[in-house]
């Protein structure tokens, strides 16, 4: 019951040779996840070793190049990788037409299919679910369109007391039921109740990804007591001008909203180019809050049960 966040680049604007521009990695109970697409992507994915065609859902936060730059590449990558699976992208209805534009112009005729779902509302919406799992959007406040992304585990079944199993002798045709929630009613008319053989479900992971975004307490009713909080700081607090001017946030800025929203960690990222020392936005950021992880290529975050 894996939850695990890979960080493929922690960078902002264009890629260098120490970091790369935004994408992450999601491994949320053996589906996989990747949001946002910078340019070197396909590489980073590569670098550490993990399997492209277990990627069928892509999320894209939003169209400045740092984010997408990548994802035509990887496409082209798959088709030469001889996928057949249908491919989710979940973006700004304009993405479909830069790629679509761009596989025509090079003659690309992806050999499995591309599903399109847009993103347009300014409030959450449920983009994605199965028996398991579930993505919602985060309307974020940047200078284009943007959304963030709450992934998250469904709450489980209740879980079977092994211990009473075998004290109560509970047939095992009746462990979907106890499983439902049901009580159990014996052939001699005893009732059992579910409480008394079931344990309560494992609590629901989340893990919310948030970039780009200026500092907005809007944000805040998204990404209450998440187990991981990813918000960019791309800025340290020295230059909250230009995260004001360019729609951004401080480490600091990241930090407050963490602890607001009683979050388990917070990963930071996305950090300008003008910073050497990475270990800055770790120092600022636990100024107002503990539980951080900084951030960088190859990183892995893993939410525990
Ligand atoms: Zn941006």
């Amino acid at each position: 019951v894996k939850f695990e966040v890979t960080i493929l680049g922690s960078g902002s604007a264009a890629p260098t040779l120490g970091r790369n521009p935004s994408g992450h990695l999601v491994n949320i109970r053996e589906r996989f996840i990747l949001v946002d697409c910078g340019e070197g992507t396909q590489v980073q994915l590569r670098r550490y070793k993990i399997k492209f065609q277990r990627i069928n859902h892509i999320m894209i936060s939003h169209l400045h190049g740092d984010h997408f730059f990548g994802l035509v590449g990887l496409l082209s990558t798959f088709h030469l990788l001889g996928r057949e699976m249908a491919l989710n992208i979940y973006a700004p209805k304009a993405l479909q037409d830069i790629i679509e534009l761009q596989l025509k112009v090079s003659a690309t005729r992806l050999r499995y299919p591309l599903n399109f779902i847009y993103l347009e509302s300014k409030s959450s919406e449920l983009i994605f679910e199965d028996n398991l799992i579930e993505v919602r959007t985060i309307p974020l406040d940047h200078r284009v369109y943007c959304n963030g992304f709450l992934i998250r585990e469904k709450v489980g079944q209740r879980r079977i007391n092994k211990e009473l199993l075998a004290k109560y002798k509970i047939p095992l045709a009746i462990i979907p039921q106890l499983k439902d929630g049901k009580d159990w009613e014996k052939e001699s008319g005893e009732v059992l109740k579910n409480e008394v053989l079931t344990l309560n479900p494992h609590r629901a992971r989340a893990y919310a990804y948030c970039s780009d975004t200026r500092y907005n307490e809007s944000i805040l009713d998204h990404i209450n007591d998440v187990d991981l909080l990813y918000c960019e700081t791309t800025f340290l607090k020295a230059h909250l001008d230009r995260a004001k001017a360019t729609f951004h946030c401080t480490a600091e800025q990241a930090a407050t909203l963490a602890k607001k929203a009683n979050v388990g960690r917070l990963l930071t990222g996305h950090y300008s180019g003008r910073y050497s020392n990475i270990a800055d936005f770790e120092a600022e950021a636990k100024t107002v809050f503990d539980n951080v992880v900084l951030g960088s290529e190859g990183v892995k975050v893993e939410i525990k049960l």
